[in-house]
């Protein structure tokens, strides 16, 4: 038996999360567009991006299109072999029980939490189905019974609990680590992705990734996450 602590573990509430980040974002003047970039262009002065409702130039672009990005970087020099990987969540109603660490198992696929609320957040890589990239994944009855019976069998305490919602994300794999950093043969595509546990890496690869857009390089010890290790 093993375990690790990490006394300074956090944890947030997406929904609530990606709100306030765009609040911020706005409130610091950033336009946001929605499109779906469909082709993307380096030339020698900036770069040309495709989009479905419009095209876009700028001197740089940072990509953080997660499993996007190996088709958006098509072409340039690299082959990122980003792939969507649709997983299941589900939430309980709120308990008495009082879980104030992350559970993560070192062999079975289970993970889990508990918010302020009391909720229990279930979820470790279960399956979902995938229907395309236009709309979100469908959640897989088998995944949502075996992840909660598991959740049961690892803290009897919850077994009773309802489960007051499922759903399903798209999660990213790569190569199991990040993506960060200018493609090797065209510098002004600069990568930003984390792969997946996006959530907690998230920050530590946007900011690498910004200070490679303002022309720093990578550190000898992130150069391991460089795009170049899928050069073409
Ligand atoms: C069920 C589930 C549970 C998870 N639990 C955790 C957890 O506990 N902890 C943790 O750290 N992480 C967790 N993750 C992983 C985390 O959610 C992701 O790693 C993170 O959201 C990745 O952030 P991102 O911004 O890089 O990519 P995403 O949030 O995937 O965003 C990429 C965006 O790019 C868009 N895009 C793709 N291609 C194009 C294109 N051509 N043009 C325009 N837009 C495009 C996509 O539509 C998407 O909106 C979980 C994921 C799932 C699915």
């Amino acid at each position: 038996m093993g375990a690790e602590l990490c006394h300074d573990e956090g944890k947030l509430n997406p929904l609530v999360a990606n709100a306030r980040l765009r609040t911020t974002a706005e409130g610091l003047g950033i336009e946001l567009h929605t499109d779906l970039i469909v082709g993307l262009e380096s030339r020698p002065d900036g770069i040309e991006a495709t989009g479905k409702r419009a095209r876009y130039s700028a001197d740089r672009v940072v990509i953080a299109a997660a499993w996007g990005a190996g088709a958006l970087t098509q072409g340039l020099g690299v082959d990122i072999p980003s792939r969507a990987e649709p997983l299941h969540m589900n939430i309980t109603e709120a308990c008495e029980t009082q879980i104030g660490h992350l559970v993560q198992h070192a062999e079975r696929s289970i993970t889990l939490k508990q918010f302020a609320s009391g909720q229990v957040v279930i979820g470790g890589g279960w399956a979902a189905r995938d229907r395309g990239r236009d709309t979100v994944p469908a959640v897989v009855p088998a995944s949502m019974l075996g992840n909660v019976a598991l959740a049961a069998r690892l803290v009897p305490s919850i077994g009773g609990l309802r489960v007051i919602r499922t759903w399903a994300g798209m999660n990213t794999t790569i190569d199991g680590a990040s993506v960060i950093g200018p493609l090797p043969s065209h510098d002004r595509v600069i990568m930003a992705i984390p792969g997946d546990a996006g959530y907690t890496l998230g920050p530590l690869v946007a900011r690498m990734a910004a200070a490679c857009a303002q022309g720093s390089d990578l550190t000898e010890e992130a150069r391991r996450f460089s795009p170049a290790r899928f050069a073409a």
